[in-house]
């Protein structure tokens, strides 16, 4: 009997592009693989052996997310479709490599990205059990109003929408409009600057990154407000660690 496994989000720094920044800088990949497996061995013995182990597949995949840079993400998948079919069991795989939801907003039509900040981690407060955040704030220009702009900012999120999995799995994608140059706007769908972006550590720090001189509109310079807020759990993520599963099949 065939099954299908979807492992979603696996998720790393990687190398690859065709651009210097690319290279040089490094950004983020997010790889979801759906896997064609036999099962019937090990829904017959319940052992963890007689099937495709999801933790070592996800390990395959992200050693190459973060391993040799390659020109092309097509290549990528390419390199992560033969890794997957090297596991025993598996028939088949279909691979999606996502580049940064940035990619996808400067793709939208009447939005230019100017400028991209570094990408820094933010340790979950409070909630259930879950995964460090990671934060960016990105700077372009647009010729959309306000409202198509929130639009397309929520076609974006839509677009990164999905169940979470397995482990690794994604969190959704949050995309905020912090501020509209210095304008003011407080309508029932969008309120600009954004209400919270002033005492909020992982909005600020890499604001600053991204804009040294950046100002909220009515709340002051963005590195003044930085002294006053807690920047505790809100680190540069360069280092992502992800730690081999070792516990049972999922
Ligand atoms: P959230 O997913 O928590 O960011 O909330 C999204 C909702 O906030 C949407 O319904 C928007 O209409 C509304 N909203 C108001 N102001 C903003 C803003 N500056 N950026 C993004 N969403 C906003």
């Amino acid at each position: 009997m065939s099954d299908q496994i979807v492992i979603s989000g696996i998720r790393g720094i990687g190398h690859h592009g065709v651009f210097e920044h690319e290279r040089a800088d490094g950004q983020e990949f997010s790889v979801d693989v759906c896997l064609d497996v036999s099962t019937t061995t090990a829904a017959g013995t319940d052992d963890l052996d007689d099937t495709v182990h999801y933790g070592l597949v996800a390990n395959a995949v992200h050693a190459l997310i973060v391993g040799e840079p390659v020109d092309l993400i097509e290549t990528l998948a390419e390199r992560v479709a033969d890794a997957c079919l090297s596991f025993p069991g598996v028939s088949r795989v279909a691979v999606t490599v996502h580049k940064p939801p940035v990619d996808d907003l400067a793709a939208v039509d009447g939005i230019e990205i100017t400028a991209v900040s570094a990408v820094f981690e933010t340790a979950p407060v409070g909630g259930p059990d879950q995964e460090a955040y990671l934060n960016a704030v990105v700077i372009g220009r647009t010729v959309l109003d306000d409202i198509s702009l929130l639009a397309a900012t929520q076609l974006v999120e839509q677009g990164w929408h999905r169940v979470r999995e397995v482990r690794w799995g994604p969190r959704t994608l949050d995309v905020d409009i912090l501020a509209i140059d210095d304008e003011v706007i407080a309508t029932e769908d969008l309120v600009v600057p954004h209400p919270r972006a002033h005492e909020r550590g992982f909005v600020l720090v890499p604001w600053i990154d991204v804009d040294p001189e950046a100002v909220i509109s009515g709340r002051g310079r963005v590195d003044d407000l930085l002294a006053a807020v807690d920047l505790t759990g809100v680190w540069p993520a360069s280092v992502v660690l992800l730690i081999p599963d070792r516990g049972g099949a999922h």
